[in-house]
């Protein structure tokens, strides 16, 4: 089956008790047994509910992975894999990852002994550098947030499966609509549904993709013992959003694409980070991994002024000033003092995210009236 038809059909069946073709959302804790442990697959929805299993099918399918496991939000699922760990456990990991991912192993995880070692992973010998027999995860995040850096995938599932060591994406970026991390050696795919696979902000959830039977069922186990699943509202929501995932991306690709160009020649701009620019570094990379080049786009101005970069963010009409990515509105941010504040600014300057860097989340409306509201607030 092709993307769209799978966007629409995977893992949604009418409902066997009254046909409905959407999928209801059952909001309910617990299920009637005839007799002790006789039951129809569903005791408890913190371990199985209806309207999670389309959801976690529909995503599996998507991911061209055999199991989905949803969770109550993007780091939800982060910890989970993360606690497939003990004392004593290390992992690789990209050095320009989601402020909360760098946070979550920093803050919380290195308390319980697992260690944490970060590279850019533009050279794959830097990872190779970094494995020890203790190494357990590498965790890989592309395009990276904000800097749109690509990081061959493939090359670094050569690495982990030579050693024996999981490789884990995080996908939220790309989606699977432009990237397939499973196809390309990976053995965890993370989304934050919250973004474009929810679609249009109104949902905080998270998500694992496994193609291997005992990696779901030991995620399956954390994710039930541990309890942070989302709600069927939500899954409802994120069903309903999915449906129009591909058509959404198509635009997103789209819009994006002319805004970068747009971007690109603007007089005040100093530099455009897109993968798309036949100049990005790792551009081959993106062609070959990629389908399209997403919606997310950064620059930054000429004399690097934050006082101008405000300027801007204050006097857009459209584009909305706000932290998130990835639903049907375009938004803006400020990632110095908003998204990566918590990142040290000489650690910042080092990856290229200076203090006039703005980060564009670009949405689905027409192009031209989000080209004037940039040449307006430009200006
Ligand atoms: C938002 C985000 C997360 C965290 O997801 P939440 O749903 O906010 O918990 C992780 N990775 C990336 C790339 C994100 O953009």
């Amino acid at each position: 089956m092709k993307f769209g038809t799978k966007a629409i059909h995977a893992g949604v069946e009418p409902d066997p008790s009254t046909g409905a073709i959407m999928t209801p959302i059952y909001q309910t804790s617990t299920y009637a047994q005839p007799s002790p442990g006789d039951h129809k697959g569903y005791e408890y929805s913190r371990s199985h509910n209806p309207t999670r299993d389309a959801l976690q099918k529909s995503l599996a399918a998507l991911e061209n992975g055999n199991y989905g496991l949803c969770f109550s939000s993007g780091l939800g699922a982060i910890d989970a894999i993360i606690k497939l760990l003990k004392p004593g456990d290390e992992v690789i990991a990209t050095n320009d990852l989601y402020g909360g991912t760098y946070r979550l192993f920093t803050k919380i995880y290195s308390k319980y002994d697992i260690k944490f070692h970060f590279t850019s992973m533009r050279d794959v010998q830097d990872i190779e550098d970094k494995v020890t027999e203790n190494t357990k995860i590498i965790w890989v995040e592309t395009p990276t947030n904000p800097m749109m850096n690509i990081i061959d995938i493939k090359k670094v599932g050569e690495i982990a499966h030579k050693h024996n060591i999981l490789l884990g994406v995080d996908n939220t970026f790309a989606t699977p609509y432009l990237q397939n991390p499973i196809d390309l050696g990976a053995d965890i795919v993370m989304h934050s549904v919250t973004k474009y696979l929810g679609g249009h902000s109104d949902v905080v959830m998270g998500a694992l993709v496994v193609k291997d039977k005992q990696l779901n069922e030991d995620l399956a186990f954390i994710q039930n013992s541990s309890g942070a699943i989302p709600g069927p509202q939500d899954c409802f929501l994120v069903l309903r959003g999915i449906k129009t995932l591909h058509l959404r991306m198509q635009r997103h690709c789209e819009n994006g694409r002319k805004i970068a160009e747009f971007l690109k020649d603007h007089p005040k701009i100093e530099n455009v980070y897109w993968p798309g620019f036949e100049t990005h570094p790792n551009h081959e990379v993106a062609k070959a991994q990629m389908n399209d080049f997403g919606g997310m786009i950064s620059f930054s101005l000429k004399g690097d002024n934050k006082a101008d970069a405000f300027k801007i963010l204050e006097n857009f009409k459209v584009f909305a000033l706000a932290e998130s990515l990835g639903g049907v509105e375009s938004l803006a941010n400020h990632p110095a003092t908003m998204t990566h504040a918590s990142v040290p600014k000489e650690e910042r300057e080092k990856i290229g995210l200076v203090d006039s860097l703005i980060r564009l989340s670009v949405g689905v409306e027409d192009a031209e009236d989000l080209i004037n509201d940039l040449q307006f607030a430009l200006s």
